[in-house]
């Protein structure tokens, strides 16, 4: 692709997985941050998600050392510290790269098992002209795909529609100037097991890279947010670090371009010590051309959720949970984590 921003996104993509960076996922919708505060019994309104993000923006002390990027939810992105600055402004200073959320949720694709497609490609290059406008240099679009093998999920329709839908919204935010990430979600549900997520995994990686190639995306001003490849949830037998770390690798070897500047995972319902581990099982590994970092949102919130529990006495608490937290997957992603 031929952008303006050509450099600009090359250059942002980079500043995100710098060598100990990766991606603090906070751009929950309003609905799902909603269930989070439910399990502190804290109401979900206006000032309750300002509080909780400023508590995340406002952490400082040098957690930028860990955090290359921030995803934030629209509303974020125009919210204010209590001292009156913006939350752009704050993150600006510590260097932190601004990405914005741009897809407006999945609906089911009909005559099918209830598969999903993502929406939001309608007036999406004049929401990316307006995002960066205020500060932001890089989108997310989350793609869900299952996996039920008795029922033939992921179909090769919603494998193709998915990957024509991620391409397309690259195609817009690179020609706005953000980076865009692109997330083909396979959820963990299901009785799978690793290596049955590993054959799906390559298959939807590599019909994924096919569209971004038709869709001439440049791909080191992207990122891939994948999935890692680990066992389903009801599959009787647990995968270990070392396994989901050399199937996830192997898989990303067979698809991924070495052009591509990173790969930032998505934690999907791993809990937090496993998130970790398996991304430093992976970075241990030899033949790795992309920076493999993380993309995670409750594998970097869950604790400091229930730490803060809404109440502005434990913020000093919630952050230094957070500040761990961002510590030992910047270890991970440097094959440096040792537990
Ligand atoms: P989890 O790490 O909680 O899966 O969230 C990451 C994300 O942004 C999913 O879209």
């Amino acid at each position: 692709m031929n952008s303006k921003y050509t450099d600009e996104l090359v250059a942002t993509a980079k500043a995100i997985v710098a060598p100990g960076k990766g991606i603090l996922a906070a751009d929950e919708s309003t609905n799902t941050i909603g269930a989070r505060f439910k399990k502190i019994n804290l109401e979900n309104n206006e000032e309750n998600r300002r509080a909780y993000r400023e508590l995340l923006i406002g952490t400082g002390s040098g957690v930028n050392e860990f955090i290359g990027g921030i995803i934030l939810y629209e509303e974020t992105l125009y919210q204010k510290m209590a001292d009156g600055r913006l939350f752009t402004q704050v993150l600006k200073e510590q260097n932190i790269q601004i990405g914005i959320k741009v897809d407006k949720g999945v609906v089911p694709i009909p005559g099918t098992d209830g598969e999903t497609s993502t929406q939001g490609l309608d007036g999406l290059a004049e929401r990316c002209k307006k995002y960066y406008e205020a500060g932001a240099r890089f989108a997310k679009w989350r793609a869900v795909l299952k996996i039920d093998l008795a029922k033939n999920c992921p179909s090769q329709l919603s494998i193709i529609e998915n990957a024509h839908t991620l391409a397309r919204y690259a195609a817009i935010c690179q020609e706005n100037g953000l980076v865009p990430i692109v997330e083909p979600e396979i959820l963990m549900d299901g009785s799978h097991t690793v290596e049955q997520s590993a054959e799906v995994t390559e298959k939807v990686l590599a019909a994924v890279f096919k569209a971004l190639n038709d869709h001439h995306i440049l791909l080191e001003g992207a990122l891939l947010k994948p999935n890692m490849v680990v066992n389903g949830t009801d599959c009787p037998t647990k995968a270990t670090s070392e396994q989901i770390g050399k199937f996830t690798v192997r898989t990303l070897q067979r698809t991924v371009p070495p052009a591509l500047t990173g790969v930032v995972f998505l934690s999907g319902g791993q809990t937090e010590i496993e998130a970790t581990a398996n991304l430093n099982a992976m970075n241990v590994l030899p033949n790795r051309p992309w920076a493999l970092s993380f993309s995670y949102g409750r594998a970097l919130q869950a604790s400091v959720i229930s730490t803060w529990k809404g109440d502005a006495a434990n913020v000093d608490a919630a952050r230094k949970v957070y500040l761990h937290r961002a510590k030992c997957n910047s270890l991970a992603q440097l094959g440096k984590y040792t537990g």
